[in-house]
């Protein structure tokens, strides 16, 4: 999903944690796409391989909490916690409504819309090999 559309629930979410900055909730709901980026680099995720290490649901799920309970501790709220790890995960449910989307196939050339040609699923379940929604 476009930039735009994971920042607002960011924005959105400000009020119900007030102890936590707008830079840490906006960075919270596009950290799947940072370690999609991060991963494609890295050479872990890719065209091949699909994105099933930052955008599988198991994983998803995995960072969300993982990133809940850090913010928690730093922050020594619960309910930071709480928010930002629903930001996470949010970011999954957003890209489940508006993928597939052409460039989350990493490259510009296989730009398309799907007029007559739908693109294939690319959201995992869970890693490599697992159905796709
Ligand atoms: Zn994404």
């Amino acid at each position: 999903m476009g930039r735009i559309g994971h920042f607002a629930v960011g924005l959105a979410a400000k009020p119900v944690a007030p102890k936590v900055s707008l830079g840490v909730l906006f960075l919270a709901t596009w950290l799947l796409d940072v370690l999609a980026i991060a991963f494609a680099f890295a050479g872990i995720e890719g065209v091949k391989s699909g994105i099933p290490w930052s955008h599988g649901l198991f994983m998803s799920v995995i960072w969300s909490v993982v990133a809940a309970f850090l913010t928690a501790r730093i922050y020594r709220e619960y309910r930071a916690g709480a928010v930002v790890g629903l930001l996470v995960l949010s970011h999954w449910v957003l890209d489940f409504i508006s993928h597939p989307i052409p460039f989350s196939s990493y490259s510009w050339r296989s730009w398309q819309w799907s007029f007559g040609n739908p693109l294939p699923p690319d959201l995992p379940l869970l890693f490599g090999g697992s159905p796709k929604v």
